[in-house]
């Protein structure tokens, strides 16, 4: 039998990037092994809904590459949500009638009990059982009704919820791939509660007909739901059904070693996205919080990840998010990229750091590119292009520290930059090629090399003492502009 796993996300707004590696370990669990990997949405929660919410989920898993082969999709004509796959719906909220009839058939077989403890008397329960110093637990005070008291309450159309029956003292024990061996005895479990008063199910209860109808092999999800899982194991016992593998996956720290939350920055996959990282490096890094492949391999393809993948190899402690680690990532794949598609992918960016307009792009595009491809070594993220905003098109000089001060002070900066203005202003025009010329010949002229001369000249055109290769800068800067630094320098800070 093929593999058969999902992502479930509650459609909150955003993908959390730890919903992101979960969503990436089961697709790379079902391509591994020619399986399936589906997205169902989980929205039995009506409080939490986000308008859109579900539309911007599909998206960014999209543009992250983790694509799934059964679920909602969003129709490229009509932007509507449309379903593919023999197992739907696919959306918690039109599966409705499925919980309902599988609710009752747990009444029926005596695996699940009407409960019509108000809000109040629950509350007085709980309580009570914490001032004795017992962990708050449903009594099981409707357990006992009679069924004419029951049909009475229905009829008279008292607010109910549906609870799971859970037999007293067993032990329900199951093999985590990650954890290993989880047992619980039930007398420390709640009558969970399956359907709701609005007549949704709860979490449990969907999370369990779903993943059986929709033939789910392996459950792959957050540890927080660790505890649930008897639960679960318990349903789908009661309803007679083979229980999936379960695979819970350690949660994902801040660097400061706390849940990662958006309070700490960045979550949320979108941010990553907005911000300037590529979808092939988010994944190489996330894909690296809590597991690593054998051979100790970073750089990591989706195939090669496909290829290596392992639950075995996933930690049983928590990852830290380090985000160094993934500019550090990201840096590099930027530096990889096709230089079309990335100042393509840069436009938003150089836009906002205003080398261009919208409209201007296209027609500035052979040189936009220059300004990608000098940078991108020196970005973390296309975002940063915005610390360059004026390093192409100011055309005065401002000494960014005290290093460049003292070279602009040097001796001999002043005969340099005159002489190279002499040979800017010869020129048809500037290229690389032309700049590196240009200072062999004054090396030549001059007698100085090396540091003597590249520095001064460096700290003459851009005011920095560091930077991207002076040759490229000055092609990308082009004559006029040179020349206006040039002079503007020499007028300004040479003696
Ligand atoms: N809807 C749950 C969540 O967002 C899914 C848990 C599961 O995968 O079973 O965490």
């Amino acid at each position: 039998m093929k593999p058969r796993l999902r992502f479930a996300p509650s459609p909150t707004g955003y993908v959390h990037i730890g919903g992101l590696r979960t969503a990436l370990y089961n697709y790379l669990y079902a391509k591994q092994n020619e399986g399936t990997y589906l997205i169902r949405i989980e929205d039995t929660d009506q409080t939490r809904l986000v308008e859109g919410a579900i539309e911007g989920m599909i998206e960014a898993m999209t543009w992250a590459g983790v694509m799934h082969d059964e679920g909602p999709f969003i129709d490229a004509e009509t932007r509507m949500i449309t379903e593919k796959g023999d197992f739907g719906p696919y959306i918690q909220s039109n599966r409705l009638d499925i919980y309902k009839k599988h609710a009752l058939d747990l009444i029926d077989k005596g695996h699940a009990y009407y409960c019509f403890c108000s809000k109040e008397r629950l509350e007085e329960v709980r309580e009570h059982q914490k001032a004795e110093g017992l962990t708050p637990k449903y009594d099981g005070h409707c357990r006992l009704l009679s069924n004419e008291e029951i049909q009475q309450k229905l009829a008279a159309g008292v607010d109910h919820v549906v609870r799971l029956k859970l037999p007293e003292n067993r032990v329900i024990e199951f093999n985590d791939l990650i954890k290993g061996t989880v047992s619980v005895n039930t007398n420390d479990i709640d009558d969970q509660v399956l359907m709701k008063t609005d007549g949704f199910p709860t979490y449990h209860m969907a999370v369990v007909v779903d993943d059986h109808y929709m033939g789910i092999t392996h459950v792959v999800r957050g540890d927080e739901w660790l505890i649930s899982t008897p639960k679960h194991l318990y349903t789908y016992e009661a309803f007679g059904w083979d229980p999936p593998q379960f695979v819970h996956l350690p949660v994902i720290l801040s660097h400061t070693k706390k849940k990662l939350s958006k309070r700490e920055g960045d979550v949320a996959v979108e941010d990553f996205r907005r911000r300037g990282y590529l979808p092939e490096a988010l994944i190489n890094y996330i894909a690296l919080v809590g597991w690593s492949p054998e051979d100790g391999e970073e750089i990591m393809s989706m195939e090669t990840l496909i290829s290596k993948f392992s639950f075995d190899r996933v930690s049983k402690s928590s990852g830290v998010f380090d985000v160094d680690k993934l500019n550090w990532m990201n840096n590099h794949y930027l530096r990889q990229h096709d230089l079309d598609q990335l100042t393509d992918l840069a436009k938003p960016h150089l836009i906002k750091a205003g080398f261009t307009t919208e409209a201007d792009f296209d027609s500035q595009f052979d040189w936009l590119k220059k300004i990608v491809d000098v940078l991108r070594e020196r970005l973390n993220k296309l975002e940063d292009l915005s610390l360059y905003s004026t390093f192409f098109t100011r055309t005065d000089v401002e000494l960014e520290d005290d290093e460049a001060r003292e070279i602009a002070s040097l001796e001999h900066i002043s005969d340099l930059m005159k002489l190279f203005l002499e040979k800017l202003e010869a020129a048809e025009a500037v290229t690389a090629e032309w700049m590196k010329n240009a200072l062999k010949e004054i090396q030549k002229e001059t007698g100085h090399k090396g540091k003597n001369l590249f520095m001064p000249v460096r700290v003459a055109i851009t005011g920095q003492v560091h930077g991207p290769d002076i040759a490229v800068v000055s092609e990308i800067l082009g004559k006029e502009t040179l020349k206006t630094r040039v002079s503007y320098f020499i007028t300004h800070f040479c003696k």
